[in-house]
């Protein structure tokens, strides 16, 4: 196993002293969706990022954030997290032998990542109210103690998550015509513009993509130009009514020559559900959302045809399996007999 950090130590805020906290994180596959590309009429490639260790991108980030707070010392960290930042954050830290504590919003963690957050020794705290209020919090907190903050105004976090974009153009050869990603916090997406930018300065990349950010309707700030007050949408982990790196994002969006905007729910299902039967691959509701806006952008005319399009499918579609169940045919309950049994596969 070649660390992430290692294998682009060039590239990151690496010294001698950084110990190298991993769980062999990227290297993600970059999957053709062959089906949706030939009813787009655009070459359309997912960066499955579920396949990371605790099944998000956030490790990523959270291997070079939690390799950082051990080399200064260190001995707890902190997060608010809609859910993988936490799942993350315990695990990586379990790997350090560092406490973790992690604040989530209240009843609205999806329960694999609960699961993983729990499983891993952090002490999980569920406030009343919202992710905005949590990161208010841990923010605050940071401050009068001396322990780590892993969330993604940790730059350390995006200098990790950088790499996604480094894979990308080392699978393809460059960077894509556009890519495609959903934004909640907003730090992946600005990440992936710094990656990019990076690699081309490096010149190991010939070209910039455009960068198109999709927002859940119901949690759509950057799209509507305010903070959302009570964010609502099936896609958890996008739940976000004022995110931390939004300017950034915006500047990203429109230095790249490419936009932001919003899908509904419904058009996230569909494309989560599409993806898992028609492309073999299980994402969570979140990622979906990039999906979902690469169907609206290619019909709006914004994708060129025979473009390459990476989107951007940020975690495993076991992190939240309720939403995977309540929205599929019910399973059918029949008698211990051949007849019904026959009768029910066939019909
Ligand atoms: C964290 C997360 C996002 C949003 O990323 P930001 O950096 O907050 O914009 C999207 N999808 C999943 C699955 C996530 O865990």
């Amino acid at each position: 196993m070649k660390a992430l950090i290692d294998r682009y130590r060039d590239f990151l805020p690496m010294t001698p002293s950084t110990p190298v906290v991993s769980l062999g994180e990227g290297g993600t596959p970059l999957v053709p969706l062959p089906r949706l590309s030939e009813r787009l009429g655009v070459r359309v490639l997912a960066k499955y990022e579920g396949m990371n260790p605790t099944g998000s991108f956030k490790d990523r980030g959270m291997t070079m954030a939690v390799s950082k707070a051990v080399e200064e010392g260190a001995t707890a960290v902190i997060c608010a997290s809609t859910g993988n930042t936490s799942a993350s954050a315990a695990a990586y830290a379990a790997r350090a032998g560092l406490t973790v504590a992690v604040v989530i919003p209240e009843g609205k963690i999806a329960a694999g990542k609960l699961a993983q957050a729990l499983v891993h020794g952090a002490r999980v705290l569920s406030l009343d109210g919202s992710f905005d209020d949590a990161l208010r919090v841990v923010r605050e907190l940071v401050e009068r103690h001396p322990i780590s903050l892993v969330n993604s105004l940790n730059e350390y976090r995006i200098d990790g998550q950088r790499t996604a974009a480094f894979e990308v153009c080392d699978d393809l050869g460059d960077a894509p015509d556009a890519l495609c990603i959903p934004v909640g916090n907003a730090g992946n997406i600005s990440a992936y513009w710094l990656g990019f930018q990076a690699y081309r300065e490096a010149e190991r990349a010939r070209r910039l993509p455009r960068l198109y950010g999709f927002q859940a309707a119901g949690a759509a700030p950057l799209v509507e130009g305010a903070p959302v007050a009570r964010p609502e949408t099936v896609a958890t982990a996008i739940r976000i009514g004022n995110p931390a790196r939004g300017e950034q994002a915006l500047a990203a969006m429109r230095d790249s020559g490419g936009a932001v905007a919003a899908v509904t729910d419904s058009q996230i299902l569909e494309a989560y559900a599409m993806l898992a039967r028609e492309e073999g691959i299980f994402c969570e509701p979140a990622s979906a959302a990039s999906v979902a806006g690469l169907i609206l952008r290619a019909r709006a005319g914004d994708i060129a045809p025979g473009e390459t399009v990476v989107c951007v499918l940020t975690g495993h579609g076991l992190k939240d399996p309720d939403t995977a169940i309540v929205n599929a045919e019910p399973v059918r309950r029949l008698p211990a007999t051949l007849d019904a049994v026959e009768e029910a596969v066939f019909a």
